[in-house]
């Protein structure tokens, strides 16, 4: 089966929709974005356009705050405090990568928690933890929604997480491993120092591959049957492709996203679910 994420999105997103005109109607207040963009990184500009062009659709206000990559950190958090204190906007979003003058943990443990729609900061991180999330990091809640609404059940099943980044994999680890609905399964999670790593893969009910390295995982790792989430994008001549060899592994897989429209629409579609939440906690009786 293939998993459909770009269908899965455009169900989340027409619901988002419906919720924050229903939001608008009885508060009064339009939701926003503060999308912040330093720099001229191509793919980060393509990322902010479509975010912007997400939230538009779902009648989410966003606007676009651009700084030259020469900017420092300090004219960056002074921009990231002004939005901090500023009642009309709900979720701040820097996109990442920052220019290396930059040290992005400063830039992100400056957000205002309540603001911080991409789920990076570390109170935000420590309630993820604690299974009392109050937002939760976009690709990963992505994935859980997707095995949810696709019926993929979690509890007590075997799951592989290979890589472990704070934006994905330790995040996805210990979602799947927290009590509740789209959890309780049993996580490991791999790396680049793992030994073994295809046996411990095959062991796999449920693989999660997010490394980074274009069609890393092959038939030899997937047992067949698993359900396979790559998580990766990578631009070739070819077009785009995925952490997983994806024509190698489709037909051993019972379930399998594409690269593109499997994970990535997801992400801009829990954006939007983070941004609303915002506004609806910043506006709560
Ligand atoms: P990342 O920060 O690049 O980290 C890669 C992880 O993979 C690290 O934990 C690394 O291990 C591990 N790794 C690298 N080579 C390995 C190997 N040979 N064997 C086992 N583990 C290995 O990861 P990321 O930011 O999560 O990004 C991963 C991919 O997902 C990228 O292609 C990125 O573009 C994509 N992505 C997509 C979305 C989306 O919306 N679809 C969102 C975010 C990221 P160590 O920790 O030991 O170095």
């Amino acid at each position: 089966m293939l998993l459909d994420g770009k269908a899965v999105a455009a169900s989340i997103r027409s619901e988002i929709a419906d919720a924050t005109s229903e939001f608008i109607a009885t508060r009064g207040v339009t939701p926003k974005l503060a999308a912040v963009l330093v720099g001229e990184n191509p793919a980060s500009q393509v990322y902010v356009r479509n975010k912007q062009r997400a939230c538009d659709a779902a009648g989410i206000g966003s606007d676009l705050h651009r700084l030259t990559a020469d900017c420092g950190e300090s004219e960056l958090l002074r921009l990231v405090t002004t939005l901090n204190h500023d009642p009309s906007v709900h979720g701040i979003l820097v996109q990442l990568p920052l220019p290396d003058s930059i040290q992005s943990q400063r830039i992100l443990q400056a957000i205002d928690p309540n603001k911080d729609v991409d789920a990076f900061h570390p109170e935000n991180v420590g309630r993820l933890v604690q299974g009392k999330p109050r937002f939760v990091p976009c690709t990963p809640q992505g994935i859980q929604q997707l095995l949810i609404r696709q019926k993929i059940e979690t509890s007590g099943r075997r799951v592989v997480v290979i890589g472990r980044s704070d934006i994905v994999g330790k995040p996805i680890a210990c979602m799947l491993g927290n009590r509740g609905v789209g959890g309780d399964a049993t996580v490991t999670l791999c790396h680049s120092r793992t030994i073994n790593l295809n046996a411990i893969a095959r062991q796999a009910e449920i693989l999660i591959v997010a490394i980074g390295r274009p069609q890393f995982v092959g038939a030899d790792m997937v047992k067949p049957g698993a359900v396979v989430i790559d998580v990766g994008i990578h631009r070739t001549d070819e077009g785009l492709v995925g952490d997983v060899d994806f024509d190698a592994v489709a037909p051993l897989a019972s379930a399998i996203t594409p690269v593109p429209g499997g994970v990535g629409p997801l992400t801009v579609a829990m954006l939007l679910q983070n941004t609303l939440r915002a506004a609806q906690l910043a506006n709560s009786e």
